[in-house]
């Protein structure tokens, strides 16, 4: 009975956050195209994460649910291992991103390659990185509901197969989107959440901490919580 205040604002954030991404009057869960029944087929078809990712790849195909596929280069699915016992989620491709097809490979790209291989020691290709949207937004602008709605399935799946220990939320976008809130990342950041049994820990966006590097101590705050999940 006691945690019921926490349960009663954790239902509120997430209301919250689902009425900032239904501005649009849009449904939050179900994809622009595709079935339920197409993703129950997905998980069923593949035995291992590998094979399932493989699928969900497939089904986003040359994908055109949302409008940013008008001005994309390449989609960015998220590249990693399979089977990692942590992922990354961050915001949405940039330049370099959307050029070559895969998360995080610029200037934040090699800040979270420091993060993960200096600061928490495991090899970047340990773990999986991906982001809320697979395409770039033009001028690289803010997510909008609608992309995030049509993106969000993908997510979804991609998560379900992997199934990792932890979770890091990037930033607002990827931060918000795991905790289900509309709370800044300010605000969020410092907890561990949960989003299906998972362990998140929200941190800064490393685009953030290349503009204010005095906030990289925060984010080391954070990747000791990391490491001392990972070790649960
Ligand atoms: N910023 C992101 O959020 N994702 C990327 O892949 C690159 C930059």
């Amino acid at each position: 009975m006691s945690d019921l205040p926490e349960i009663v604002a954790d239902l509120r954030e997430r209301v919250r956050y689902y009425a900032s991404l239904t501005e649009l009057g849009l449904p939050p869960r179900e994809p622009a195209t595709g079935t339920p029944a197409r993703e129950e087929g997905v998980a069923a078809a593949a035995s291992d994460a590998a094979a399932v990712l493989k699928a969900v790849r497939e089904d986003v195909g040359d994908c055109e649910r949302c409008k940013l596929a008008r001005g994309r280069r390449n989609i960015v699915f998220g590249q990693g291992n399979p089977d990692a016992r942590l992922m990354f989620v961050g915001e949405a491709p940039g330049a370099d991103e959307d050029a070559q097809g895969l998360a995080f490979v610029g200037r934040a790209g090699q800040l979270l390659t420091d993060i993960i291989e200096k600061g928490l020691k495991i090899p970047r290709k340990d773990v999986f990185i991906a982001n809320v949207l697979m395409c770039r937004p033009p001028e690289n602008r803010n997510p909008e509901p609608d992309e995030i709605i049509a993106c969000q399935p993908f997510l979804e799946q991609k998560i379900d197969a992997i199934r990792p220990r932890v979770l890091v939320g990037l930033g607002k976008f990827g931060a918000q989107w795991l905790m289900k809130s509309a709370e800044p990342i300010s605000r969020l950041r410092g907890r561990v959440g949960d989003y299906k049994g998972i362990k998140v820990v929200p941190t800064y966006h490393p685009a953030f901490l290349l503009r204010t590097p005095s906030a990289k101590k925060e984010v080391w705050e954070d990747m000791k919580v990391v490491l001392s999940l990972l070790k649960e």
